[in-house]
């Protein structure tokens, strides 16, 4: 049987090749998932008699579109939009858009098929979907982001819906394109959808401790994941990448748990800081001035600027905490954090480690959480923030916070309960991956052939 499945995978996995040439981070995601499914797949012959691999990575539908705006300068400028509404066997389709200059069809693919099996491991009724433009917005002014954001949604807007697909954020979306776009929506529809979008500014629908959400999330995630081991976050050393929204909550709730935070980094480079980073000036940097982590320095001479990012790994710690971008820990980085003495890593961001590192990790017991299950907190947060704008009321901070934390160690539950039982104990990719599909697929096989 084994065999057979082995087999079986590899069919899919060429078919995918074939009807997607070039996309290679789909293909890679897509890799991950097909090896961490066998164990289901040789256990249960249904899956496979359902054609249910056929037919989840095909996306439900694609759409692709011009973004057209004219900058200060008055010229015409053209972007590509995307929006891929990948799953909806548990709800509507549910994912961030990512505005960013590399953004492509294989990214946003990888990201949508990332996505359902986050949002279902989120036990929240979400669909999968994700979406963006491959628009960069370092260095345009304000007026460019919003006349930007207006035209995305010009043509977004009649394919979204509260009850159909919620977009939120991602990298280079915060709470003002958020802004920006559910005023263009709103103008365009003519009425008042508060749910239609996610990570919305708290006076107009959004939810508090949303943008807290996905970095807390992580941190909720590891503390079950190195409690489960008889070890904390206490006193522990960390490296977080990025400076964004992800890295600045996780490094806010680590360090409120006792561990010190050594470095963080943005796309140009990374800042060591070992008496442990000041957290208020890498936010007043990046949240209030948009500057760059460079500067840090400045006012820490103390502390080290690199401009190299993936430096970052050679720092020693016990805990690494991707969170900046795909790809971005290798298989040497993943040796090197071994070497190192590395004890946990979790990703934060979405397929930041190689296929090729995460064997690494795997191979040296070192505790490993994977992206669909440590980052679902975000995307389980704007569930909880759509469901506050169809009760039209508000939860407390305390409220939405204690639900994430529930949430977070439900899903870490849920992955160790998945891998124990498909014979694979103590690994969460697996686990993660089973534990997400197995509610699609069990969904899929209900709503029938559609
Ligand atoms: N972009 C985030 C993610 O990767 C959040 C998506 C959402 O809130 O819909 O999960």
């Amino acid at each position: 049987q084994e065999q057979k499945v082995q087999e079986y995978m590899k069919k899919i996995y060429q078919m995918v090749i074939d009807r997607n040439p070039n996309e290679e981070e789909f293909h890679q995601a897509v890799k991950v998932i097909l090896n961490s499914l066998i164990p289901i797949y040789v256990k249960d012959q249904t899956y496979m008699d359902k054609g249910i691999l056929e037919q989840l990575l095909e996306p439900e539908r694609v759409i692709t579109f011009r973004v057209p705006w004219v900058d200060d300068e008055g010229k015409v400028q053209v972007n590509r939009g995307f929006r891929v509404q990948f799953n909806s066997a548990l709800g509507p389709y549910k994912g961030g858009l990512r505005f960013h200059p590399s953004v492509n069809l294989s990214i946003v693919k990888f990201l949508g098929l990332q996505q359902i099996f986050k949002n279902s491991l989120t036990g929240q009724p979400i669909g999968g979907g994700k979406g963006g433009a491959d628009f960069d917005p370092k260095g345009k002014s304000d007026g460019e982001i919003m006349r930007f954001c207006q035209s995305f949604m010009t043509e977004l807007s009649r394919h979204i819906g509260p009850d159909v697909d919620i977009p939120a954020g991602d990298i280079g979306v915060g709470a003002k394109e958020i802004g920006y776009m559910f005023g263009q929506y709103k103008k365009i529809r003519g009425s008042f959808e508060a749910g239609v979008l996610t990570g919305k500014g708290l006076g107009y629908g959004g939810s508090l401790a949303r943008k807290e959400a996905t970095g807390y999330g992580t941190v909720y995630f590891v503390q079950e994941m190195l409690k489960d081991h008889g070890m904390s976050l206490d006193k522990s050393t960390v490296v977080v990448s990025g400076s964004g929204n992800v890295s600045i909550y996780a490094m806010e709730k680590a360090i409120k748990l006792g561990a010190k935070v050594v470095a963080c980094s943005d796309s140009n480079g990374y800042i060591y800081d070992k008496n442990g980073i000041d957290l208020d000036t890498v936010k007043q940097l990046k949240e209030v001035d948009c500057g760059r982590i460079s500067e840090y320095i400045e006012t820490h001479p103390g502390a080290e600027y690199v401009e190299e990012c993936t430096g970052i790994w050679s720092i020693p710690c016990d805990i690494a905490l991707p969170c900046a971008t795909q790809n971005e820990i290798s298989e040497r980085d993943a040796n090197l954090l071994v070497a190192n003495g590395v004890k946990a890593v979790a990703e934060g961001a979405n397929m930041p480690s190689t296929s090729e590192a995460i064997e690494v990790f795997l191979k040296n017991n070192i505790l490993f959480g994977p992206a669909k299950a440590v980052n679902a907190g975000g995307v389980a947060v704007s569930s909880l923030e759509m469901a506050q704008n169809s009760m039209r009321m508000a939860w407390s901070f305390e409220e939405v916070d204690a639900k994430l934390h529930e949430i977070m160690q439900t899903i870490y539950q849920n992955c160790v309960q998945a891998s124990e039982e498909f014979n694979r104990p103590g690994n969460l990719v697996v686990g993660a991956n089973i534990a997400g599909f197995q509610k699609v697929a069990d969904a899929m096989v209900a709503q029938g052939v559609v």
